[in-house]
């Protein structure tokens, strides 16, 4: 059944909060172990059963048992343009429903939000992108240029079994594609009453996850010993997290700031970007985080019994290089634990960073400005991680916009793999009338 309108004017917003609540219900936690990760499969069904219901035709991969993702096509009006992806994740990270105010994965509908994990990270933008597909088909309008669209498992777990799975095996479902958008970007952030920045990521750090290796002489716990690994290491981790590498400031991230600057009327000076970032509120824990490369550390092993000194420790350090800069903080580190410590990379993508200019650009801050007259869109940079990472590799000019309009006092941030993750119904709406207009226009 079409939802009309009152006007009985198809309506694209009619069946978004339906169609989200729907993927909210289906628990699709992603563990980072296939054996009690669940729920992709269902989710991926789900999404090809309503495009199917449309008439489009998709392709089910897994990538293991359970793992499943979900591709279609929908063709343009001008096949010799490259095609646009638009990719969103099924997957959501764990939530303890002890923890929450509602079940998390009720999807319940309360004071005016949608409530559930995955509720903004990132069923919303999936639902959205659903509700403009299925109102398009039903309405008869095609987009100027191919639309990829690609669900995908694992983002949560580092896409080894979503999008890098579909980018090494199934390239050919992505022929054509020059561009992408996805998470995590395209929301407001109020400035004051008449004017919202719209946060277009058009950058991503890259993520250097390393594990530090210290040896020594194994002995007894009640001798002198001057060669113990656990020592060794212990000082090692404690430099490096101690450390604060220099600001860098990148074009993306300039021009943010610039831009921010003038609608505070806060003075940038380029010498000292954290001054002007330390008035940004919520999102200055965002920001100030891509000014320079960070180096975290997140886990400790060493030992096995009381009174014995082992032969070797180790710890994980969670590293995120600016664009360009992943070599350069190999050094750093590499100066900062010293000869002796071992370095072993277990995890290593690149940054990405592109220009906020062209005809997608103006494209997508057309259509905010469009439903939003005090919008300005302002390139930024995210400091994690998604699976643009894994499209990229395929040369295609990858943007986090899946946008959402805001309340002024929600601490956005704070909800992604927060407790009571929640989305405003009206800014649901209010992404998809924007992402209707901005497909059109693409
Ligand atoms: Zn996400």
């Amino acid at each position: 059944m079409t939802s009309d309108a009152p006007s009985g004017r198809p309506d694209p917003t009619a069946e978004v909060v339906d169609l989200c609540r729907d993927l909210l219900r289906i628990d699709t936690t992603n563990t980072g172990d296939n054996d009690t990760s669940v729920g992709e499969r269902r989710a991926a069904e789900y999404v090809a059963e309503k495009l199917a219901e449309v008439g489009v035709e998709s392709v089910l991969r897994e990538s293991a048992p359970g793992r499943a993702n979900v591709v279609a096509r929908i063709p343009g009006t001008d096949p010799s343009r490259g095609a646009l992806l638009v990719h969103g994740h099924l997957d959501v990270v764990p939530a303890d429903a002890d923890e929450w105010s509602v079940h998390p994965f009720s999807g319940e509908l309360r004071d005016g939000y949608l409530w559930g994990r995955g509720a903004i990270d990132m069923k919303d933008f999936d639902a959205m992108v659903l509700a403009v597909v299925r109102h398009w088909q039903r309405t008869g309008v095609r987009p100027p240029r191919d639309i990829v669209l690609a669900y995908t498992a694992d983002e949560e777990a580092g896409s080894d079994y979503g999008a890098r799975f579909l980018v090494e095996r199934h390239r050919e479902l992505f022929d054509g594609c020059t561009e992408a958008i996805g998470e995590v970007g395209g929301f407001s952030y109020s400035v004051n009453d008449s004017q919202r920045l719209y946060l277009i990521e058009t950058a991503e750090k890259g993520i250097d996850w390393l594990r530090l290796h210290a040896k020594g002489r194994p002995g007894h716990g009640s001798m002198v010993h001057d060669d113990n690994a656990v020592t060794a290491l212990a000082e090692a981790v404690a430099r490096v997290g101690r450390h604060r590498f220099p600001v860098v400031v990148t074009d993306t991230v300039r021009a943010f700031l610039e831009e921010v600057s003038d609608l505070l009327g806060v003075e940038l000076d380029p010498e000292d970007p954290e001054t002007a970032i330390a008035k940004l509120g919520p999102i200055a824990n965002i920001i100030g985080a891509t000014i320079r490369n960070t180096a975290n550390p997140t886990r400790l092993n060493a030992g096995y019994k009381d009174n014995v000194i082992p032969g070797r420790a180790t710890a994980t350090i969670d590293c995120r290089s600016l664009p360009g800069q992943s070599e350069l903080l190999e050094r750093q580190l590499r100066e900062l634990v010293g000869p002796d410590i071992a370095i072993e990379y277990i995890q290593r993508q690149p940054a990405l960073e592109t220009t906020f200019d062209g005809d997608l650009v103006e494209a997508m801050s057309a259509a905010l400005r469009a439903e939003d007259p005090g919008a300005r869109p302002v390139p930024y940079m995210l400091s994690g991680g998604t699976d643009a990472k894994a499209f990229s590799q395929l040369g295609i000019r990858c943007f986090g916009f899946a946008p959402l309009r805001l309340p002024a006092d929600l601490n956005f941030s704070a909800l992604f793999h927060g407790i009571d993750e929640r989305v405003p119904v009206d800014g649901l709406q209010f992404g998809v009338r924007v992402l209707d207009r901005f497909l059109r226009t693409c």
